[in-house]
Protein backbone atom coordinates (compact mmCIF):
# COMPACT_ATOMS: atom_id res chain seq x y z
CA UNK A 1 0.00 0.00 0.00
CA UNK A 2 1.15 3.43 -0.78
CA UNK A 3 1.44 5.95 1.62
CA UNK A 4 -1.20 8.39 0.58
CA UNK A 5 -3.56 5.04 -0.08
CA UNK A 6 -4.23 5.42 3.71
CA UNK A 7 -5.34 9.16 3.38
CA UNK A 8 -8.54 10.38 4.46
CA UNK A 9 -10.25 14.07 4.11
CA UNK A 10 -13.19 14.98 5.80
CA UNK A 11 -15.07 18.07 4.66
CA UNK A 12 -17.44 20.05 7.49
CA UNK A 13 -20.25 22.30 6.16
CA UNK A 14 -22.76 23.94 8.26
CA UNK A 15 -25.23 25.65 5.78
CA UNK A 16 -25.83 25.81 2.00
CA UNK A 17 -27.85 28.77 1.41
CA UNK A 18 -27.69 32.20 -0.72
CA UNK A 19 -26.31 34.93 1.29
CA UNK A 20 -29.20 37.86 2.04
CA UNK A 21 -31.96 34.78 2.72
CA UNK A 22 -32.26 35.13 6.06
CA UNK A 23 -29.81 38.35 6.98
CA UNK A 24 -30.73 38.01 11.01
CA UNK A 25 -28.82 34.65 11.09
CA UNK A 26 -25.23 34.19 11.64
CA UNK A 27 -23.52 34.45 8.04
CA UNK A 28 -20.34 32.47 9.42
CA UNK A 29 -22.26 29.61 8.75
CA UNK A 30 -23.06 29.89 5.52
CA UNK A 31 -20.56 27.29 3.50
CA UNK A 32 -21.23 27.73 0.16
CA UNK A 33 -24.23 29.42 -1.74
CA UNK A 34 -26.12 26.43 -3.20
CA UNK A 35 -24.86 26.98 -6.75
CA UNK A 36 -20.65 26.56 -5.75
CA UNK A 37 -22.07 23.48 -3.30
CA UNK A 38 -23.47 21.87 -6.39
CA UNK A 39 -19.99 22.79 -8.35
CA UNK A 40 -18.24 21.41 -5.17
CA UNK A 41 -20.42 18.03 -5.04
CA UNK A 42 -19.94 17.64 -8.66
CA UNK A 43 -16.50 17.82 -8.11
CA UNK A 44 -16.26 15.42 -5.34
CA UNK A 45 -18.53 12.72 -7.29
CA UNK A 46 -16.30 12.82 -10.12
CA UNK A 47 -12.78 13.41 -9.06
CA UNK A 48 -12.76 11.96 -5.45
CA UNK A 49 -14.24 8.66 -3.64
CA UNK A 50 -16.48 9.75 -1.17
CA UNK A 51 -17.57 7.15 1.58
CA UNK A 52 -19.86 7.08 4.06
CA UNK A 53 -19.61 6.65 7.83
CA UNK A 54 -20.45 2.88 7.42
CA UNK A 55 -18.06 2.32 5.15
CA UNK A 56 -15.16 4.44 7.66
CA UNK A 57 -16.80 2.02 10.88
CA UNK A 58 -15.88 -0.86 8.61
CA UNK A 59 -12.20 0.19 7.57
CA UNK A 60 -11.75 1.07 10.96
CA UNK A 61 -12.83 -2.30 12.68
CA UNK A 62 -10.06 -3.70 9.91
CA UNK A 63 -13.28 -5.15 7.64
CA UNK A 64 -12.71 -3.03 4.61
CA UNK A 65 -10.20 -1.17 3.70
CA UNK A 66 -9.81 2.89 2.63
CA UNK A 67 -10.68 3.85 -1.10
CA UNK A 68 -8.22 6.01 -2.78
CA UNK A 69 -8.86 9.94 -2.84
CA UNK A 70 -11.67 8.93 0.23
CA UNK A 71 -13.63 12.01 1.43
CA UNK A 72 -15.88 11.83 3.60
CA UNK A 73 -18.92 14.64 4.05
CA UNK A 74 -19.92 16.09 6.52
CA UNK A 75 -22.35 18.69 7.74
CA UNK A 76 -23.05 19.95 11.53
CA UNK A 77 -25.93 21.42 13.11
CA UNK A 78 -28.97 20.27 11.30
CA UNK A 79 -30.03 23.48 9.59
CA UNK A 80 -33.28 23.30 7.71
CA UNK A 81 -31.03 24.59 4.71
CA UNK A 82 -29.86 21.21 4.58
CA UNK A 83 -32.89 19.42 3.74
CA UNK A 84 -33.49 22.44 0.98
CA UNK A 85 -30.04 22.99 -0.32
CA UNK A 86 -27.58 20.59 0.43
CA UNK A 87 -29.11 17.22 0.35
CA UNK A 88 -31.40 16.72 -3.38
CA UNK A 89 -27.70 17.92 -4.36
CA UNK A 90 -25.90 15.04 -2.59
CA UNK A 91 -28.48 12.74 -3.84
CA UNK A 92 -28.59 13.34 -7.20
CA UNK A 93 -24.54 12.72 -7.15
CA UNK A 94 -24.75 9.70 -5.12
CA UNK A 95 -22.48 11.07 -2.66
CA UNK A 96 -23.17 9.83 1.13
CA UNK A 97 -23.17 12.04 3.72
CA UNK A 98 -22.99 12.32 7.69
CA UNK A 99 -25.34 14.95 9.20
CA UNK A 100 -24.87 15.82 13.14
CA UNK A 101 -27.51 16.50 15.32
CA UNK A 102 -27.06 18.81 18.34
CA UNK A 103 -31.10 16.65 19.13
CA UNK A 104 -32.06 18.83 21.79
CA UNK A 105 -32.62 21.40 18.83
CA UNK A 106 -35.10 19.45 16.97
CA UNK A 107 -37.80 20.01 19.59
CA UNK A 108 -37.12 22.93 21.36
CA UNK A 109 -38.77 26.39 20.86
CA UNK A 110 -37.01 28.05 19.32
CA UNK A 111 -35.16 26.06 17.66
CA UNK A 112 -32.12 28.26 17.46
CA UNK A 113 -28.59 28.64 18.41
CA UNK A 114 -26.78 30.75 20.76
CA UNK A 115 -25.30 32.42 17.55
CA UNK A 116 -28.11 32.80 15.58
CA UNK A 117 -30.00 34.88 18.50
CA UNK A 118 -27.10 36.56 19.45
CA UNK A 119 -26.75 37.61 15.92
CA UNK A 120 -30.93 38.41 15.21
CA UNK A 121 -30.76 40.78 18.33
CA UNK A 122 -27.74 42.71 17.18
CA UNK A 123 -29.33 42.65 13.71
CA UNK A 124 -32.72 43.98 14.72
CA UNK A 125 -32.33 46.00 17.41
CA UNK A 126 -33.28 49.35 17.66
CA UNK A 127 -30.31 50.34 20.26
CA UNK A 128 -27.94 52.57 18.79
CA UNK A 129 -25.79 53.26 22.63
CA UNK A 130 -23.11 51.11 23.72
CA UNK A 131 -24.01 47.91 25.61
CA UNK A 132 -22.18 46.87 28.90
CA UNK A 133 -21.26 43.18 28.20
CA UNK A 134 -19.02 40.20 29.79
CA UNK A 135 -16.32 41.19 26.16
CA UNK A 136 -16.57 44.81 27.25
CA UNK A 137 -18.43 48.01 26.20
CA UNK A 138 -19.57 47.46 22.37
CA UNK A 139 -20.62 50.01 20.41
CA UNK A 140 -23.54 49.53 18.27
CA UNK A 141 -24.23 53.13 16.64
CA UNK A 142 -23.23 51.48 12.49
CA UNK A 143 -24.15 47.94 11.23
CA UNK A 144 -20.36 47.60 11.55
CA UNK A 145 -20.22 48.37 14.96
CA UNK A 146 -22.89 45.63 15.85
CA UNK A 147 -21.10 42.95 13.26
CA UNK A 148 -17.68 43.22 15.56
CA UNK A 149 -19.78 43.47 18.37
CA UNK A 150 -21.17 39.63 17.39
CA UNK A 151 -17.53 38.62 16.81
CA UNK A 152 -16.43 40.06 19.67
CA UNK A 153 -18.98 38.06 21.93
CA UNK A 154 -18.42 34.84 19.89
CA UNK A 155 -15.14 34.95 20.41
CA UNK A 156 -16.04 35.53 24.40
CA UNK A 157 -18.78 33.07 24.36
CA UNK A 158 -16.00 30.19 22.86
CA UNK A 159 -13.44 30.77 25.99
CA UNK A 160 -16.02 31.10 28.82
CA UNK A 161 -17.48 28.58 30.99
CA UNK A 162 -20.67 26.90 28.90
CA UNK A 163 -23.52 27.77 31.36
CA UNK A 164 -22.20 30.95 32.29
CA UNK A 165 -22.03 32.17 28.83
CA UNK A 166 -25.48 31.24 27.94
CA UNK A 167 -26.84 33.02 30.77
CA UNK A 168 -24.94 36.27 29.35
CA UNK A 169 -26.18 35.41 26.13
CA UNK A 170 -29.94 35.81 27.56
CA UNK A 171 -29.36 38.90 29.46
CA UNK A 172 -27.57 40.39 26.20
CA UNK A 173 -30.59 39.54 24.23
CA UNK A 174 -33.31 40.68 26.07
CA UNK A 175 -31.17 44.03 26.78
CA UNK A 176 -31.21 44.36 22.55
CA UNK A 177 -35.22 43.81 22.10
CA UNK A 178 -34.94 40.32 21.21
CA UNK A 179 -36.82 39.67 18.22
CA UNK A 180 -38.47 36.14 17.61
CA UNK A 181 -36.14 34.09 14.88
CA UNK A 182 -38.07 31.85 12.64
CA UNK A 183 -36.61 28.53 13.34
CA UNK A 184 -33.44 27.30 11.00
CA UNK A 185 -33.14 24.40 12.64
CA UNK A 186 -34.90 20.68 11.21
CA UNK A 187 -37.22 18.94 13.81
CA UNK A 188 -37.59 15.57 13.97
CA UNK A 189 -39.83 14.79 11.18
CA UNK A 190 -37.78 16.30 8.78
CA UNK A 191 -34.88 14.51 10.32
CA UNK A 192 -36.83 10.96 10.35
CA UNK A 193 -37.67 11.93 6.29
CA UNK A 194 -33.92 13.13 5.89
CA UNK A 195 -32.93 9.03 7.46
CA UNK A 196 -35.15 7.23 5.40
CA UNK A 197 -33.88 8.79 2.95
CA UNK A 198 -29.95 7.90 3.11
CA UNK A 199 -28.61 10.40 5.20
CA UNK A 200 -26.62 9.20 8.05
CA UNK A 201 -27.51 10.81 11.22
CA UNK A 202 -25.12 10.83 14.29
CA UNK A 203 -24.57 12.70 17.85
CA UNK A 204 -23.70 16.27 18.15
CA UNK A 205 -24.17 16.29 21.88
CA UNK A 206 -27.69 17.74 22.96
CA UNK A 207 -27.04 21.02 23.39
CA UNK A 208 -24.09 22.03 21.59
CA UNK A 209 -21.81 23.09 24.66
CA UNK A 210 -18.16 23.34 23.66
CA UNK A 211 -16.86 19.97 25.73
CA UNK A 212 -14.16 21.68 27.08
CA UNK A 213 -16.14 24.46 28.53
CA UNK A 214 -18.15 22.19 30.96
CA UNK A 215 -17.36 19.19 33.90
CA UNK A 216 -16.86 16.06 32.29
CA UNK A 217 -19.65 14.18 33.73
CA UNK A 218 -21.65 16.98 31.88
CA UNK A 219 -19.86 16.34 28.94
CA UNK A 220 -20.85 12.59 29.02
CA UNK A 221 -24.52 13.58 29.52
CA UNK A 222 -24.23 15.53 26.34
CA UNK A 223 -23.01 12.85 24.34
CA UNK A 224 -24.93 9.89 25.94
CA UNK A 225 -27.87 12.21 25.83
CA UNK A 226 -27.43 12.77 22.04
CA UNK A 227 -26.81 9.41 20.74
CA UNK A 228 -30.03 8.36 22.94
CA UNK A 229 -32.36 10.93 21.45
CA UNK A 230 -31.60 9.81 17.96
CA UNK A 231 -31.90 6.46 18.85
CA UNK A 232 -35.74 7.19 20.24
CA UNK A 233 -36.68 8.96 17.66
CA UNK A 234 -35.26 7.32 14.46
CA UNK A 235 -35.48 3.60 15.81
CA UNK A 236 -32.27 1.34 14.60
CA UNK A 237 -28.44 1.57 15.83
CA UNK A 238 -26.97 5.08 16.03
CA UNK A 239 -23.31 5.14 14.60
CA UNK A 240 -21.30 5.71 17.22
CA UNK A 241 -19.59 8.37 15.98
CA UNK A 242 -19.66 12.26 17.57
CA UNK A 243 -18.47 15.56 15.98
CA UNK A 244 -17.50 17.99 18.89
CA UNK A 245 -19.02 21.06 18.83
CA UNK A 246 -16.69 23.85 18.07
CA UNK A 247 -14.07 21.36 18.87
CA UNK A 248 -13.63 21.47 22.26
CA UNK A 249 -12.14 18.47 23.65
CA UNK A 250 -10.77 18.03 27.13
CA UNK A 251 -8.62 15.35 28.72
CA UNK A 252 -10.75 12.32 30.25
CA UNK A 253 -13.11 12.67 26.97
CA UNK A 254 -11.47 9.60 25.23
CA UNK A 255 -12.10 7.72 27.78
CA UNK A 256 -16.07 8.89 28.40
CA UNK A 257 -16.20 8.25 24.29
CA UNK A 258 -15.08 4.21 24.80
CA UNK A 259 -16.84 3.62 27.85
CA UNK A 260 -20.11 4.71 25.82
CA UNK A 261 -19.38 2.75 22.84
CA UNK A 262 -18.31 5.80 20.76
CA UNK A 263 -15.61 4.59 17.59
CA UNK A 264 -14.80 7.80 15.80
CA UNK A 265 -15.01 11.12 16.92
CA UNK A 266 -14.11 14.85 14.67
CA UNK A 267 -12.31 17.28 15.72
CA UNK A 268 -12.47 20.92 14.11
CA UNK A 269 -8.21 20.76 13.14
CA UNK A 270 -8.05 20.62 9.80
CA UNK A 271 -5.96 18.34 7.49
CA UNK A 272 -6.03 14.97 6.05
CA UNK A 273 -5.73 12.09 8.01
CA UNK A 274 -3.61 9.14 8.12
CA UNK A 275 -5.28 6.11 9.16
CA UNK A 276 -2.53 4.08 10.11
CA UNK A 277 -1.56 6.82 13.14
CA UNK A 278 -4.84 5.83 14.67
CA UNK A 279 -6.32 8.74 15.94
CA UNK A 280 -10.11 7.63 15.48
CA UNK A 281 -10.86 9.67 18.37
CA UNK A 282 -9.38 12.94 16.74
CA UNK A 283 -9.95 12.63 13.82
CA UNK A 284 -9.68 16.36 11.67
CA UNK A 285 -12.01 18.05 9.60
CA UNK A 286 -11.64 20.69 6.99
CA UNK A 287 -14.03 23.58 7.24
CA UNK A 288 -15.67 24.68 4.19
CA UNK A 289 -16.37 28.06 4.94
CA UNK A 290 -17.17 31.52 2.45
CA UNK A 291 -13.73 31.77 1.33
CA UNK A 292 -13.62 27.75 0.47
CA UNK A 293 -13.98 28.09 -3.54
CA UNK A 294 -13.72 25.51 -5.14
CA UNK A 295 -10.30 25.74 -6.43
CA UNK A 296 -9.36 26.39 -2.52
CA UNK A 297 -11.18 23.18 -1.24
CA UNK A 298 -8.89 21.26 -3.53
CA UNK A 299 -6.24 22.68 -2.37
CA UNK A 300 -6.73 21.39 1.10
CA UNK A 301 -7.87 17.88 -0.20
CA UNK A 302 -5.22 15.55 0.27
CA UNK A 303 -2.00 15.67 -1.91
CA UNK A 304 -4.02 12.99 -4.51
CA UNK A 305 -5.96 16.25 -5.01
CA UNK A 306 -3.84 18.66 -6.91
CA UNK A 307 -3.11 16.68 -9.73
CA UNK A 308 -6.52 16.60 -10.91
CA UNK A 309 -6.91 20.41 -10.52
CA UNK A 310 -6.47 20.91 -14.83
CA UNK A 311 -8.80 19.02 -15.07
CA UNK A 312 -11.51 19.85 -13.39
CA UNK A 313 -11.60 22.72 -14.62
CA UNK A 314 -13.10 22.05 -17.91
CA UNK A 315 -15.83 20.06 -16.14
CA UNK A 316 -19.37 21.40 -17.56
CA UNK A 317 -21.90 22.80 -14.44
ZN1 LIG B 1 -21.85 22.39 15.63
Amino acid sequence: MRARDGLLTVLTYHRVEKRGVRPELDPALISAEPEEFERQVLWLARRANPISLAELLDVKRGQARLPRRAVLVTFDDAYRDFALHAWPVLRRHAVPVTLFVPTAYADREPRCFWWDRLHAALWRTQRRDPIETPAGRLPLATEDDRRRAHRALARWVADAPHDEAMTSVELLCAALGEPGVGSPVLDWDELRALAREGVTLAPHTRTHPRLDRVPLSRAREEVAGSRDDLARELGGAVPPALAFPGGGHQAGLDRVLTDEGFELAFTTRRGPNLLSRGDWLRLRRSNVGRRTTLPVLRAQLAPWALPAMRAVEAVPR
